[in-house]
């Protein structure tokens, strides 16, 4: 791979619209330096019990909530919102916790007697790549960046990251904890865009990539290309359905929520909500109601209930898709139009109705607070229409019972379901789940594989009994 030269690059402060942060970006012989930095870390990190290493992850979290103040402040740049950056940040703490309970049980095992020749017995071994590479998007720039990383490290791999250069800000001052915890010859970061997400899948034996499907296409092949395995996240366009049934209060919180908040940038989003006729006018009429009544944390980013739009781009695909709808007969209940505050982009929450399969909005990834409401008549319309779709990252079925929406729930194509509430795999990662159709690629994130999957599994297998002789084998053995 030839060297590309490090060059500059600007990000965008969404609040301002002000390109005010520049930094440098890694070049190959950068990335493939800091990765020879973490290999040359990892055998001694390997080496620890899986509690030592559990033990230093504990230390980094306090760590890190020592460096709360300047890493939430960047965070808050990054993306535009004070409560979501605390958030991540409390979060991050917790899967430290979690993980580092939990991990010690997840990978044991000692000899077994073979079923086929009980002379033969065999062990795991358990062996973590040496280095993982993490691809991050600009959605939770924490969040995504360590979601894989905390239990790759656990497993006892080295981890180098790439956040995405849309949200760079927080690495510097996650890097100042990851130094002052002593960590740094095991978990690197490096900046910049493609090219040097490119370097990095060159440098790795494992990548974990969160973002678009385009990119995520990019990343396999040059996964592929080296023999490693890609695990990827990619996009969603997640369905809701509604019963007739439903407690209508109870639904259009969920949705609500589920569709907004974030302004919409999450993978997990609701982008596509489904109601039983009975219940439809009502439906749309206090959705209606509850988005109309959501605040933009503007001016004050100390008050309000949704953020601006991070990345420009993004902002243009939401206006298009609202457009699109429209002139295709959508109508808009509220919100509908970008607007520009103190150099800052927003969108609230836009209701659509009178939507149908042939618009962007209801089969394309928005990744905004779009709100399209469809009517229907049956379950098999509803199970029909929410499998209609190239993604299958998660869903949502709402009923008067638990055992109705499992039912629906059932034959939904996506990797999480969540039932009388929706998008719950941002709140709750026990589950295993993994991502169906183009939504994704590789073993689950969450529950216990998210951990075993940077662990091969290696045999030992011995024989108690005398080895076979090749006569054993002969054309003329008895
Ligand atoms: P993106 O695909 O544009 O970029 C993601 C990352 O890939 C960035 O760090 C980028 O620099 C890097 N990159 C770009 N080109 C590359 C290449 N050729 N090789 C290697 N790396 C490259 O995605 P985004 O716009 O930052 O994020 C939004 C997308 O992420 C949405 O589609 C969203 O649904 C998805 N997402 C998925 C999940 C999930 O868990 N499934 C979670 C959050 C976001």
């Amino acid at each position: 791979m030839s060297d590309t030269p490090v060059s500059m690059l600007k990000a965008r402060n969404p609040r301002t619209g002000e390109y005010d942060f520049r930094f440098e970006t890694a070049g190959t012989a950068e990335v493939a330096a800091a990765g020879q930095r973490l290999r040359a870390g990892q055998p001694d990190w390997a080496a620890l019990p899986v509690e030592a290493r559990g033990e230093r992850l504990l230390h980094f979290a306090e760590v890190m909530l020592d460096h709360r103040a300047a890493l939430s402040a960047a965070l808050e740049t990054d993306t535009g919102r004070r409560r979501v950056a605390g958030l991540e940040i409390d979060g991050l703490a917790a899967s430290i916790r979690n993980w580092a309970s939990q991990a010690p049980g997840l990978a044991t095992g000692g000899w077994v007697a073979g079923r086929s020749n009980p002379a033969i017995r065999h062990a795991p071994q358990f062996i973590p790549y040496p280095l993982v590479g993490v691809i991050s998007p600009w959605n939770f720039p924490l969040t995504l960046s360590m979601i894989d990383t905390v239990p790759a490290l656990l497993a006892g791999c080295s981890v180098l990251i790439k956040p995405s250069e849309v949200t760079s800000r927080f690495a510097g001052p996650l890097q100042d904890a990851v130094r002052a915890a002593g960590l740094d010859q095991q978990l690197g970061f490096v900046l910049g865009g493609a090219e040097t997400g490119t370097a990095l899948i060159g440098a790795c034996d494992a990548v974990c990539f969160t973002g678009s499907v385009a990119t995520g296409r990019k990343v396999a092949v040059a996964a592929a290309g080296r023999m490693i395995p890609a695990f990827l996240e990619l996009g969603g366009k997640d369905p809701m359905i509604v019963l007739a049934s439903s407690d209508l209060e109870a639904a259009t919180d969920a949705a609500l929520r589920a569709s907004v908040l974030s302004t919409g940038q999450a993978c997990q989003s609701i982008e596509r909500i489904y109601v039983q006729r009975p219940l439809y006018e009502a439906f749309l009429r206090r959705l209606t109601q509850k988005a109309e009544a959501v605040r933009l944390n503007w001016p004050d980013i100390m008050s309000g209930d949704i953020g601006p739009i991070i990345f420009e781009r993004q902002a243009g695909i939401l206006a298009h898709h609202i457009s699109d709808a429209v002139d295709k007969g959508a109508a808009v209940h509220t919100g509908g139009s970008l607007e520009h505050h103190g150099g800052g982009l927003w969108l609230r929450p836009t209701v659509l109705s009178g939507v149908d399969h042939s618009m962007l909005v209801m089969s394309e990834e928005t990744f905004g607070p779009i709100l399209p409401v469809m009517a229907f008549d049956t379950e098999e319309e509803a199970i029909d229409l929410a499998n209609q779709s190239e993604y299958g990252l998660s869903a949502a079925v709402f009923a008067g019972t638990l055992e109705e929406a499992e039912r629906v729930g059932r034959r939904l194509e996506a990797g999480a379901i969540s039932l009388n509430d929706a998008a719950l795999t941002g709140l709750f990662h026990e589950a295993e789940k993994q991502s169906f159709k183009l939504s994704g690629m590789g073993g689950s994130r969450m529950g216990a594989a998210g951990y075993q999957r940077f662990l091969r599994r290696k045999a030992l297998i011995a024989n108690t009994a005398r080895p076979a002789p090749l006569a054993a084998f002969s054309e003329d053995a008895p």
